[in-house]
């Protein structure tokens, strides 16, 4: 019998055995040799999938959230105009943050469902003819509704604009194709979506032109201040005690990803992605996203007839499969399969069996 359920969630996603185990070693001295050691091994596992852009990776105590926060308060000052590209929760979220720290705030949000359009983004950029906005923020993989963005797209519109681009990649880091060569100057992500650990560690990546708006930004910073973070990674530390059981994990993790090859582990998920979008579609199910479908999570509209907490509940309490709803607006309209870190072929048909019968004792038929 297996130990834990079967996470169909985007986040957090299974944990593999090796990984686990890896949390079990003794604890260390974070201000020690053995703690610089880990932290430069978990550093060239994160760059080998950032590829080879110049940027300093920086690993902290939080939440995805807490790096978003932290990207907000470190390159943004009270009074900067910024532009938001937000196609849901997560995009929404970079908004409310923005505006909690005194930005003003312009917003392209997406059709329920849909990618933003660069066209969009391209228009907003062209129309800032006084080159007004600080930093665009966008979200890579919208979690919320299933939808990949076109950041290459996106960035691509910021070429003659001094305006820094900040991508919100937690759940797709690792797991979907991004290079910050396309022109992005801020990458964030965290420890439990594709990278297939625990949740408790945030990543954030900046380049050179990210840190000179770290040195002039004017908002206040204690414990996410990045200059702090960057001055003690270059001892081998971090300013405050870290997560030292989720950076053994993280180790392990990237360990694997490299021994899959990151490449084939962007493939996999490619697949899985097709995979999943056409096991639901012959289920007689309908996606939600028609553009831009994601390949690590998987939206669904809730057939008409089905009560999506019944749906669930069925998957969950019989099967011990565990998918997910829809966020905010979309409680009840939606479900999502996520697909994301340490799975497999097996785990989808498994998935796309228990989903159908489970439909079919709601009483569902195609
Ligand atoms: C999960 C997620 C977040 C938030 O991460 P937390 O760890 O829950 O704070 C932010 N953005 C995206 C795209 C996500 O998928």
């Amino acid at each position: 019998m297996r130990e834990g359920q079967h996470l169909r969630i985007p986040g957090p996603t299974d944990v593999p055995p090796s990984v686990l185990r890896a949390m079990s070693r003794p604890m260390m001295n974070h201000r020690g040799p053995e703690f610089a050691a880990l932290s430069a091994s978990v550093n060239a596992g994160l760059k080998s999938i950032l590829g080879p852009a110049e940027m300093d990776i920086l690993t902290l105590t939080c939440s995805g959230t807490g790096v978003m926060e932290a990207a907000v308060a470190n390159l943004v000052s009270p009074g900067d105009k910024v532009l938001v590209a937000s196609s849901g929760v997560f995009g929404e979220r970079f908004v409310e943050i923005l505006k909690a720290y005194g930005a003003v705030v312009d917003v392209i949000s997406s059709a329920p469902g849909e990618p933003v359009s660069p066209k969009e983004v391209a228009k907003k950029i062209e129309a800032d003819n006084k080159l007004d906005y600080k930093a665009v923020f966008a979200t890579h993989n919208e979690t919320s509704t299933g939808v990949t963005n076109d950041v290459k797209a996106m960035a691509a519109t910021l070429e003659d604009h001094p305006a820094l681009f900040v991508v919100d990649a937690v759940s797709s880091f690792g797991a979907l194709e991004l290079d910050p060569a396309w022109g992005i100057d801020v990458v964030i992500s965290g420890s439990q979506k594709a990278l297939m650990c625990p949740p408790g560690l945030g990543i954030i990546a900046l380049n050179k032109d990210a840190w000179s708006a770290v040195d002039a930004a004017k908002s206040p910073r204690f414990y996410f201040d990045l200059r702090s973070w960057r001055k003690y990674a270059e001892k081998g530390q971090t300013p405050v005690t870290p997560a030292v059981s989720i950076m053994y994990a993280l180790d392990e993790a990237l360990r694997l990803i490299n021994e899959e090859g990151v490449k084939n582990v962007f493939a996999r998920h490619k697949r899985i992605g097709n995979m999943v979008r056409s096991g639901v579609k012959s289920l007689g199910l309908e996606l939600f996203a028609k553009k831009g479908a994601s390949d690590i999570v998987t939206s669904v509209n809730v057939p008409y007839s089905i009560d999506v907490k019944t749906l669930l509940g069925i998957a969950r309490e019989r099967y011990n499969v565990i998918f997910a709803g829809g966020q905010k607006d979309l409680a009840g309209k939606i479900f999502r399969i996520g697909h994301v870190g340490h799975v497999g072929d097996e785990d989808i048909l498994l998935a796309l069996t228990v989903l159908e019968t489970s439909l079919s004792e709601c009483g569902f038929t195609k």
